[in-house]
């Protein structure tokens, strides 16, 4: 019997609600499973331990964590601390640490969900987005100078690498040649950019050519948004810098019907380090403590992580208990226009993955 040692990171606001679902419901998944089990452990690392040791993640906290075989977390963010602190001392802090470099985003319309595009059928939007997630605009590159001066100035330089977009273009050209379409989208603003992005564009090119069975072409990041509403069906995979793809994908979530059901995964693909898998939403300040937070973005999370450890059956398991659950409007969170509770929605989808028939089927 395997077993995965798995760290959750629920962190601030419904990130403490949502991770616990999602590790109540891989439990559920390995009770009916006779090869492999999880081990979880937990770090209560975020804006409440910073409030108490003045920092998000502990002295030599990443070697605590550097071992496991993946991380579930939840989000930071907390009303009183700058959004930047928590931030950079906690997401960003593993993402780069670890050398999370692909940041995968897949948005579908789930079964029983209303997206807002009017002539949009399920099959006309699924889309994975893919993020550069180790520099270009959120490298941390620049400063401030004259503080509180007039004269005061500040920076942030985008800074991109060579070797940097070549992995990430070359793990979106495979992304795209293992879906059954093998179409890609570059994102780019070389018009208005004309050093990195420039750069950007021609090493897509460079890297094209290694995939020639994959269609690609290249958009204007400011005209996909358009493309994204208009002709949904004319994308399929989708590779975007760091600041590009994070408006991309929100813009996607909820074109998919909410940002509450939108997964993601900060992926080192060489296996060096553990990979980590979180909902794309943030900490909701507004519906945090209540229960009525949606778990389904931290559902289809552990459904990447299960097929990023290889237990690929599983995954799909779990996808199809979660989409049974969609498909019944009674199990909406307030969110999609229903009234179940973050607490029933985790229940009916244990339930279908601990039921008799469902083990059977699978
Ligand atoms: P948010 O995602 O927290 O919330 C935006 C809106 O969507 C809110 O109305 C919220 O109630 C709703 N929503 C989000 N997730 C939901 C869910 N699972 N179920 C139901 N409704 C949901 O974004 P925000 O308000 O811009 O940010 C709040 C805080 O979270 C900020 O501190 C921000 O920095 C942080 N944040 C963190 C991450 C992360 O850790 N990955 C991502 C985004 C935002
Ligand atoms: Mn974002």
């Amino acid at each position: 019997m395997k077993t995965y040692e798995i760290a959750t990171i629920p962190g601030d606001g419904i990130g403490k609600e949502v991770v616990p679902a999602g590790q109540q419901v891989l439990e559920a998944l390995a009770k009916t499973s006779s090869t492999y089990r999880f081990n979880f452990e937990n770090f209560d690392w975020g804006a409440d331990y910073f409030r108490e040791h003045g920092v998000m993640i502990p002295d030599g906290g990443l070697d605590k964590i550097r071992n496991k075989d993946a991380i579930l977390f939840g989000s930071a963010g907390d009303p009183h601390i700058p959004d930047h602190i928590t931030l950079w001392g906690l997401r960003l802090k593993i993402c780069q640490g670890f050398d999370q470099y692909a940041n995968v985003r897949p948005t579908r319309i789930l079964p029983g969900i209303d997206g807002p595009l009017k002539r949009c059928g399920p099959d006309d939007l699924n889309w994975v987005i893919v993020r550069e997630n180790s520099e270009g605009e959120y490298a941390g590159v620049g400063g401030r100078v004259h503080q509180g001066h007039p004269i005061e100035a500040a920076t942030d330089v985008s800074m991109m690498t060579r070797a940097g977009v070549e992995r990430i273009m070359r793990f979106a050209f495979k992304l795209a040649q293992s879906r059954p379409r093998k179409l890609l989208t570059v994102i780019t603003k070389s018009n208005a950019q004309r050093h990195a992005m420039v750069m950007w564009d021609e090493i897509a090119l460079q890297i094209s050519k290694e995939f020639p069975d994959v269609t690609w072409d290249k958009e204007l990041v400011d005209a996909s948004t358009a493309r994204m509403i208009n002709r949904p069906a004319s994308l399929d995979t989708i590779v975007a810098t760091n600041l590009h793809a994070d408006i991309l994908s929100d813009l996607a979530a909820a074109l998919a019907g909410s940002l509450g059901i939108a997964p993601t995964g900060n992926i080192d693909p060489e296996h060096r380090y553990p990979s980590m898998f979180e909902p794309i939403h943030g900490s909701a300040f507004d519906i945090m403590g209540k229960g009525l937070a949606n778990p389904v973005g931290t559902f289809w999370s552990c459904v990447m992580m299960l097929d990023h450890l290889g237990e690929t059956d599983d995954a799909q398991r779990l996808m199809r208990a979660i989409e049974q659950v969609t498909a019944n409007r009674a199990m909406h969170t307030r969110d999609l226009g229903g009234i179940a509770t973050t607490a029933q929605v985790t229940q009916a989808v244990c339930e279908l993955l601990t039921a008799p028939r469902q083990r059977k089927a699978a």
